[in-house]
């Protein structure tokens, strides 16, 4: 791509419906490692920047300028905000595919379109959703009723920028709570345009902040600031656990966190279809470069089957071969910087040296100069004990594992700190059921993997975090449940 044709990128804070620079006139680089260029240079917000990002919508919240509008208008703004994203998806998606290096096409097919669906899918719930009455003695009435949190505070990661912000900003916005969304320093340029764009569908100014910068700078202050009602936080299972401290050690704000996986894909002999599963299984781990929380990154085959399989796999490879992301075609991007790049090519390492068998791939590449990537990676061979087996590699890398039977599989499978997705493949609907029962995750895929939507709740068991998105369910972190009784004196 040429020069002429990159955006130009503001890269100020927005606060208040205004776009502001870090009180302190502190900036980073923004670097896109496509090639390497610098997009921009970006706030780099610290305790001031959000002091006052949380005081504009402390202030909004109290006037009830959002909170105080009825659910059918806040729907009608929501609708508007989502179709304002999907009219500016071209530049969103070449924006975060610079900025991320995801291919173009997925962040305008998936990740725009994702965006907007979740965003329209809460404006139009929530003038449908009821609260209740308690069954109570003709003495008394009592209202069960659902009230917007306050404040919330959303830190989000790099790998899914504006679907991670979208799960979390809807259904907190429809709510009617305030929002300050503080994006992964290493992706910021989508938040602060989806903000824009709210303001441009008429939510008013202070409703909707977001600050860049660091995590221990911009993002600490927002968790454990005293006027923070609620943290939504996705990212790494180890900052996560900062949340939930953080948290306990402010204001007791409800902490809400979407943190890591390992996902265990089971393939049983009986499939019903090989030639699927193994689509889904290689198209699943190589989707966005490996840099999926719910990738399937332990693949569990069936000793049997288990050649068959890969033979299959390795066919698919060549396709995955990392390219330019900016250009149409371009299935497989670049790794998001080359912090993660290093992490990515150090567990190949550790999987070479503690014995797996490297199938394919293990290379770094280069399809455009100065850019980060690497080539899609199967390790066979390897065993739950091994370290990439044990933990989030988040690039793409699959290690293949074998099994016995499903007690054996199931035992392995629920072996590991993560809980957060898990698929199963099998034509036997009682070894399917039992299985999926048996998973301790927070979404089992059935003859498929990752197909679900916005419908569902998302989210994980054990270290995977607590809470869930997407569904009705995501409203329970945004809102406060508050019992009214009412005595009624007179029955008639
Ligand atoms: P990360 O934890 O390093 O960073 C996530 C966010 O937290 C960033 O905005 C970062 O600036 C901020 N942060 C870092 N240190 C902080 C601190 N001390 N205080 C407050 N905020 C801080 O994660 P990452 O590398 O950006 O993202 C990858 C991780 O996200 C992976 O572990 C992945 O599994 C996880 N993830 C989970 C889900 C899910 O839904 N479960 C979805 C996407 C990504």
């Amino acid at each position: 791509m040429s020069d002429t044709t990159i955006p130009s990128f503001d890269g100020r804070a927005l606060i208040d419906g205004e776009r502001v620079a870090a009180r302190d006139g502190q900036t980073f680089d923004c670097l896109s490692p496509v090639d390497g260029r610098l997009l921009t240079q970006v706030a780099r917000c610290s305790q001031a920047d959000i002091d006052a990002a949380v005081a504009a919508a402390r202030a909004a919240f109290e006037d009830r300028r959002w909170a105080g509008k009825a659910p059918a208008q806040r729907k009608r703004v929501m609708i508007r905000f989502a179709e304002l994203i999907q009219a500016n998806g071209d530049l969103l998606a070449l924006t975060e595919s610079l900025d991320m290096g995801k291919p173009v096409k997925y962040a305008k097919g998936v990740d725009v379109n994702s965006a907007a669906n979740c965003v329209r899918w809460y404006g139009e719930a929530v003038d449908k959703v009821y609260d209740e009455i308690a069954p109570t003695p003709d003495t008394a009435l009592a209202l069960i009723t659902r009230e917007p949190v306050g404040v919330v505070g959303v830190i989000v990661p790099w790998n899914y920028p504006m679907i991670m912000a979208a799960w979390k900003i809807a259904p907190a916005l429809a709510a009617g709570n305030s929002v300050v969304l503080k994006p992964s320093e290493k992706s910021p340029l989508t938040a602060l345009k989806l903000a824009e764009l709210a303001l441009e569908a008429g939510i008013p100014a202070g409703v909707f902040n977001v600050v860049t910068g660091y995590g221990p700078e911009a993002g600490s202050p927002l968790a454990l600031h005293m006027d923070v009602d609620c943290i939504a936080f996705t990212g790494s299972t180890r900052v996560g656990k900062q949340i939930h401290v953080m948290a306990g050690q402010s204001n007791l704000k409800r902490a809400w966190t979407e943190l890591g996986g390992k996902s265990p894909n089971i393939v049983f002999a009986d499939c019903p279809d090989l030639d699927k599963a193994v689509e889904a299984s290689v198209g699943s781990i190589f989707f966005n470069q490996g840099e999926s929380c719910n990738a399937p990154s332990r693949l569990f085959v069936e000793a049997s089957i288990k050649d068959a399989f890969l033979e299959k796999a390795l066919k698919l490879v060549p396709q995955y071969q990392p390219a330019n992301p900016l250009d149409k075609n371009t299935v497989m991007g670049a790794i998001v910087d080359q912090v993660q790049l290093d992490n990515v090519m150090r567990y190949i390492g550790l999987g070479q040296s503690e014995g797996a068998k490297l199938l394919a791939g293990g290379e770094r590449v280069a399809p455009v100069a100065g850019g980060c990537y690497v080539q899609p990676t199967i390790f066979d061979g390897v065993t739950n004990s091994m370290t990439i087996a044990r933990e989030e590699i988040f690039g793409p890398v699959l290690s293949v594992l074998s099994f016995t039977d499903a007690a054996d599989v199931v035992k392995q499978a629920n072996n590991n700190i993560y809980g957060l997705q898990a698929a199963v493949w099998t034509r036997d609907i009682n070894k399917a059921h039992g299985v999926a029962r048996a998973l301790r995750a927070g979404t089992v895929h059935v003859n498929s993997y990752d197909e679900d939507d916005i419908t569902v709740p998302f989210g994980g068991f054990k270290q995977s975090g607590v809470g869930r998105d997407k569904s009705l369910h995501a409203f329970d972190k945004y809102t406060e449940t508050k019992t009214t009784w009412i005595r009624i004196d007179s029955p008639v």
